[in-house]
C-alpha cells in the first residue's frame, strides 16, 4: 500500500471533518469548536498534543522510530474563517451569518489532520520527527507568529530543518494540480495609515488655517510617483489609497486629514524600501506646507520567500508522488499575503498551491478564495494530505 493508497482510505473521514468545521467557522485566533474537532479527530494516535495559551491552535509532535535523531519537518495547516456570509447553497454550507470558510483553511486543516493520520501509521519509516502546526488566525491576527512565539518551530526540541504549508484555491489551478515557485512567493502586505494634521478655520480665508486636505492630496499623488520612480519595475511594488477622509462640509476647513493605503512588495530588500521611502514622503510634504503628518504601518506580513531547494524539492514530490501532469511552475508570485511568512522567515521551506475548482467550474472563471461563492472540491482531500506526508517522508530520508 502506497501512502496515497493509504489517503484514499481515509478520504471519507477527512471530507467528514472538513464539512463539520465548514459548517462551524470560527474567524480569528479563538477557534474552539474546530480546536475540539482537531484534537478528536488526533486523538488516539501516538503524538505530543500540546495546545495554544496565546490562541487556540494545536502543535502535536510525531517522533519516527526509524532514526530518534533525526532532523523535524514542521507540516503547517490553517483553520480560521472569514466574516462573509456563505452564498454556495452547498448541504455543509455555513451555519453561521457573517463567516464562512472562504479560503479553503478547513481543507487545510483536514488534510493536516488526515497527514498526521497516515504518518503515525508510518512512524516505523519516519527517519526523524514531524510538527503538525495547527494554525488559528491567518487572515490578517498573525496567528503564525503567535505560534512562532510560544514555541511551535521548536516543538519537537530542535529547530525544524523544513517546513511546508499548503494552500488550495477555487480558481485559477485545474482540481487537483500543485504549483509553486522558488524565491518570493506571496506579497508583503501592509497597511499604510496617515494623518495629516493642520489647523481648521473658514473656508473663505484658507491664509488664516493650515489646511489639510490638499496637503494630503498631493501626499497621495507623491506616493504614486515614489512608486514609479523609486522601484525596479521587475521587483514591483503596489500602492493604493483605498480610504480618504476629512472634513464635514464646504465651507469648513478640518483640523487633519485621514487616509489608509494598503501596500504591497514582493522582496524583503523592497518591503524595507518602500516602508522608509513612503514615510519620507508623507512627513517630508507635510513639513513642506507648514503641517505634520503621522504615518505608521500597522497589519504586516512579510514577503513569503520560498527556499530555492525546498521549493524544487516539493515540485519534485508532487511529480514523483502523483506524475509530472500535477504539477506546474507559477511564474509571478501572487499579490495576496500569508502569515506562513514568519515560519519561512526562519525555517526554509515551501509554500505550495493545490488547485480545488469544483467539479465543472471552469478555474479561469471561477469564483476566487474570499469570495460568497467560493466552492472547494473535497476531491482533493486525499491527495493533499499525502502530499504532506510524503513531504514528511522524503525529507526526513534526505
Ligand atoms: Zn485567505
Ligand atoms: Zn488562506
Amino acid at each position: 500500500m502506497t501512502v496515497t493508497d493509504d489517503a484514499t482510505a481515509i478520504a471519507g473521514d477527512m471530507a467528514r471533518l472538513r464539512r463539520a468545521i465548514h459548517a462551524e467557522p470560527e474567524i480569528g485566533l479563538d477557534l474552539p469548536l474546530t480546536q475540539q474537532k482537531v484534537l478528536a479527530a488526533l486523538d488516539g494516535l501516538p503524538l505530543e498534543v500540546t495546545t495554544g495559551a496565546a490562541l487556540s491552535s494545536v502543535t502535536a509532535v510525531l517522533r519516527g522510530t526509524r532514526n530518534s535523531g533525526g532532523p523535524v519537518v514542521l507540516l503547517r495547516g490553517d483553520m480560521d474563517a472569514l466574516p462573509v456570509t456563505e452564498r454556495t447553497g452547498l448541504d455543509f454550507a455555513s451555519k453561521l451569518d457573517g463567516a464562512m470558510h472562504a479560503c479553503g483553511h478547513d481543507l487545510h486543516t483536514a488534510m493536516l489532520a488526515g497527514a498526521a493520520r497516515l504518518l503515525s501509521a508510518r512512524r516505523d519509516e519516519l527517519a526523524g520527527s514531524v510538527v503538525f502546526m495547527f494554525q488559528p488566525g491567518e487572515e490578517g491576527y498573525a496567528g503564525a507568529r503567535y505560534m512562532i512565539e510560544e514555541g511551535v518551530l521548536d516543538a519537537a526540541g530542535e529547530r525544524a530543518a523544513a517546513a511546508y504549508a499548503l494552500h488550495v484555491a477555487s480558481a485559477q489551478l485545474p482540481c487537483g494540480v500543485f504549483s509553486t515557485r522558488p524565491g518570493p512567493m506571496m506579497a508583503a502586505a501592509e497597511v499604510l495609515d496617515v494623518t495629516v494634521h493642520g489647523h481648521g478655520g473658514h473656508g473663505s480665508q484658507p491664509h488664516h488655517a493650515a489646511d489639510p486636505i490638499p496637503v494630503a492630496c498631493e501626499i497621495v499623488m507623491a506616493l504614486q510617483a515614489m512608486v514609479t520612480r523609486k522601484f525596479d519595475i521587475f521587483d514591483p511594488v503596489v500602492i493604493t489609497v483605498g480610504s480618504f477622509h476629512a472634513g464635514t462640509t464646504d465651507n469648513v476647513i478640518p483640523d487633519s486629514a485621514h487616509f489608509l493605503a494598503t501596500v504591497r512588495s514582493f522582496s524583503p530588500a523592497s518591503r524595507e524600501q518602500v516602508r522608509d521611502a513612503a514615510l519620507r514622503v508623507v512627513r517630508n510634504i507635510a513639513s513642506a506646507h507648514g503641517l505634520s503628518a503621522t504615518a505608521e504601518f500597522t497589519n504586516s506580513y512579510p514577503v513569503t520567500v520560498n527556499d530555492q531547494a525546498e521549493a524544487q524539492f516539493a515540485a519534485d514530490v508532487v511529480a514523483g508522488v502523483l506524475g509530472e501532469r500535477r504539477y506546474v511552475g507559477q511564474t509571478n508570485p501572487q499579490a495576496g499575503a500569508e502569515d506562513f511568512s514568519y515560519v519561512l522567515e526562519q525555517v526554509p521551506g515551501a509554500f505550495v498551491m493545490l488547485g480545488a475548482c469544483a467539479p465543472g467550474a471552469d478555474p479561469a472563471t471561477a469564483p476566487f478564495n474570499h469570495s460568497a461563492d467560493a466552492v472547494f472540491d473535497d476531491a482533493v482531500l486525499s491527495d493533499g494530505a499525502a502530499l504532506y506526508a510524503e513531504l514528511a517522508l522524503r525529507r526526513l530520508a534526505r
